[in-house]
């Protein structure tokens, strides 16, 4: 007896060998049949005797190529037709609007034996790949996704590649990167001019001179990064001073685990992570005494660490025997990495000394992605390469929906069905360069999904170059949606949950709907509406801007409000250090409210206690003190912490840090190390917050709190408060594939957009609201 059943097989299934795959699971079997891409992924019909085809469709998801993301599968019954062996149709056009694009892979470890063998064809060719690996999303130009709406469409396929691309059976099957030495795209070395050099293998001449301590600009898979010896201080040295950054940490590439076993303390998860194919870069704590230049990553904890993803990572490894390289962004301080060779030529001329470039187009930059683990789960810090542009399911269908993010670490987010894309990191959306990735982004992206958004979700910040450009978009509805809401809608929507929350968000700056500057909020939450249910006292900010660079004015802030004026009288080193002069234009500041905005900062909260105990006054990148007051914190086994008062006023509560600076300065009286005083603080702030979470949840009866925001990047409150929140009882949430911080905010936007009501007033409140500036 025969049976017949059609199988819909959806998500990502094109590009990615599933067809070949197939193939060749049903010719194992005998069974008949056919298969074809199609509008929603791909569609079998499987043919033969009923435990035959039975095992063919319980095998079919369990067995899947690596790169397969599968989303749905469903199967029906058909009358028999009377074809006998298993065939692959080809590709329907017009129709393909449920198709996904994979991420760019990391190369496979059948392409790497083929890199290093000198017998095969593609013996050390930097751009070999195959279904299993190789780009995709940063040369797709168009869908559905083939060789000619992708930028390999400049390749014309040799007779050897091409008979590979139309072989079921072999592993280049419909790979469309698919080339060799004969077809393919080529390197060559440029100098910093770039003029080509002659070089008759552009990869030794490179690394000759990486030997010498140059720094070499090499595109790869999503832009350009700057390589330089990762042991030779001097080469650190020269990159710091050209890139004009100062002590931002910088990522190192290793040879592979071994080494990075010599640099890092890395258990069997590290390991699985590094070497996962998305090969993101991932946070481990140093080892001590390594030959890495301190000069990498100055007074951190932990060095990021990723392993070669590109075959020429692995050229360049085996032809200079590195046992680590500094692999940074290819760009100037803030700006987007370059992915152009002769836009690279001319805003990184400045910086390299000489150029790897190859004329493989990036269409779409596309940074390195930056997790750590905490206690074996995954913690996004950057989703970007590797996990882009695969999607998020969500717990319900939502209309299409573009959310435009904030302003630091902006991602964008489309929405279709149950799904939810999120962006690459765009980055911070300060200057104008910025700004057009973030406009090509959100183009490119809404081409390559098909989606054409009905509603535009964006912050309530008027001044964010993301909220300006959402409100120049016509045709489309509006929704405005708080910053602190937004945080923890991302953190539901990760989790699919439904309902309402307690959430705690908590981050350095958000707009509130009172006009202030918030980031210590506890809500209770749901995707349509929130409530400000708690949050931290408001203590102005000091020159704005100016006082998120320079901690030590929210010292004093915070000094004035727990001591008043007279603080200027206490003994202790922060005092003596600062010009009272400094201290006193503060002072004069807040007295005349001239350029102090109220904030309920977490953030600068931590700033000030890393300035009062000495740690650091001005910072040179985002988050620098606090992480150094973390730093500081762990060093010490510290039991007790520190008090902060929680009081109700006008409906909600308040916390209040004062009582903190008076223990601290206590403290500092009794020269209190700083380890422990760091320790305190964290210690008194987490067991605050769990205070305030058991007084919300009486109020409320909700038992699920959900944790979002940049500070929970801070390990030592994250694992912390979840710890003791878990022991009271909690179902606490937080998140994994999607960054807690900013990058995580476009998620949270659409999730909030997708529930809110279409209201006229809503739209023309907005409108009004950033009009006023
Ligand atoms: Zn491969
Ligand atoms: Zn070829
Ligand atoms: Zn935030």
């Amino acid at each position: 007896m025969q049976v017949r059943k059609e199988i819909q097989v959806a998500g990502i299934v094109q590009g990615v060998g599933f067809r070949p795959y197939v193939h060749r699971l049903a010719t194992d079997r005998n069974l008949g049949g056919t298969i074809s891409n199609t509008s929603a992924g791909v569609t079998i019909e499987i043919q033969g005797p009923p435990d035959l085809v039975e095992d063919f469709v319980s095998r079919l998801p369990e067995e899947a190529p690596a790169l397969a993301q599968i989303t749905n599968v469903l199967v029906r019954e058909m009358p028999c037709k009377p074809d006998r062996c298993f065939e692959i149709l080809p590709s329907h056009t017009g129709q393909h609007a449920s198709a996904l694009i994979s991420p760019d892979v990391a190369v496979c470890e059948d392409c790497l034996r083929e890199l290093f063998d000198p017998q095969d064809p593609r013996y050390l060719y930097p751009f070999i790949n195959c279904t299993n690996c190789g780009p995709r999303f940063t040369i797709v130009r168009d869908v559905p996704y083939d060789r000619l709406r992708t930028s390999m469409s400049a390749f014309p396929m040799c007779d050897e590649c091409r008979a590979e691309y139309d072989d079921p059976q072999n592993r280049r099957f419909h790979a469309q990167p698919n080339a060799c030495w004969e077809c393919g795209p080529q390197l060559e070395l440029w100098n910093a001019q770039g003029r080509a050099l002659k070089a008759p293998d552009p990869i030794e001449a490179a690394v000759e001179r990486l030997r010498l301590g140059e720094i070499l600009a090499v595109k790869g898979l999503g832009g350009f990064h700057f390589a330089i010896d990762a042991v030779n201080p001097a080469a650190v040295e020269r990159l710091r001073q050209r890139k004009r950054r100062v002590e931002k940490p910088f990522a190192v590439m290793v040879r592979d685990l071994e080494a990075a076993s010599r640099f890092c303390e890395i258990d069997s998860d590290a390991r699985r992570l590094l070497s996962s194919r998305q090969r993101p870069i991932v946070l481990l704590p140093k080892a001590k005494d390594t030959a890495i230049a301190e000069t990498v990553a100055p007074n951190q904890r932990d060095l990021g660490l990723f392993l070669p993803y590109a075959p020429l990572h692995h050229l360049l490894f085996a032809a200079g025997e590195f046992t680590a390289l500094v692999m940074t962004s290819g760009n100037l301080s803030e700006e987007p990495i370059a992915i152009d060779n002769r836009e690279a030529v001319e805003r990184l001329g400045g910086i390299a000394d000489f150029f790897l470039v190859h004329d493989r187009e990036i269409l779409l930059r596309c940074d390195d992605s930056v997790v750590r683990l905490s206690a074996g789960r995954l913690r996004q810090i950057r989703r970007s390469r590797g996990y882009v542009p695969a999607p998020l399911r969500l717990h319900k269908e939502l209309p299409q929906i573009l959310a435009v993010g904030g302003e630091l670490k902006n991602t964008i987010c489309l929405t279709r069905r149950n799904l939810a894309f999120l962006s690459q990191h765009i980055g911070d959306l300060e200057n104008i360069e910025s700004f057009d990735f973030f406009c090509d982004a959100v183009r490119h992206l809404s081409r390559i999904l098909e989606i054409e958004p009905e509603v535009i979700a964006h912050d309530l910040h008027p001044d964010y170059l993301s909220t300006k450009w959402a409100l120049t978009q016509k045709g489309v509805r509006l929704v405005g949606v708080q910053h602190h809401h937004a945080h923890i809608a991302a953190c539901m929507a990760e989790n699919r949950i439904d309902g309402r929350v307690i959430g705690l968000a908590l981050d350095g700056t958000g707009y509130g709907t009172d006009g202030q500057i918030w980031g210590g909020e506890a809500l209770i939450a749901g995707y349509a509406s929130f409530e400000r249910a708690a949050h931290f006292a408001y203590v102005p900010l000091p020159g704005g801007a100016a006082a998120i660079r320079e901690p030590w004015r929210m010292a004093v802030s915070h000094l004035a409000r727990a001591f008043g004026e007279d603080f200027l009288g206490l003994d202790i080193p922060f005092l003596q250090k600062l010009e009272r002069g400094k201290a006193e234009f503060i002072l004069r500041m807040m007295a005349q409210r001239v350029s102090s905005p109220l904030t309920s900062s977490c953030g600068r909260l931590f700033d000030a206690v890393a300035a009062l105990i000495g740690i650091r006054q001005e910072v040179s990148y985002e988050a620098q003190a606090a992480i150094e007051l973390e730093m500081s914190a762990r060093s010490s086994s510290e039991t007790a912490g520190y008090p902060l008062a929680i009081r109700r006023q006008e409906g909600h509560w308040q916390i209040d840090p004062s009582p903190l600076f008076g223990a601290i300065v206590e403290d500092l009286g009794r020269r209190v190390c700083t380890e422990t005083i760091s320790r305190r603080f964290h210690n008194g702030l987490v067991e605050t917050l769990a205070r305030v979470a058991c007084l919300l949840r009486q109020e409320s009866s909700l038992n699920q709190i959900c944790l979002s925001g940049g500070t929970f990047n801070n390990l030592l409150v994250f694992e912390h408060l979840s710890r003791k929140l878990e022991s009271d009882g909690f179902e606490v949430f937080t998140h994994s594939e999607v960054p807690a911080g900013d990058g995580g905010l476009s998620l949270g936007q659409a999730l909030v957009a997708a529930h809110s009501a279409p209201t006229e007033t809503q739209m023309s409140h907005t409108r009004k609201a950033c009009d006023a500036t």
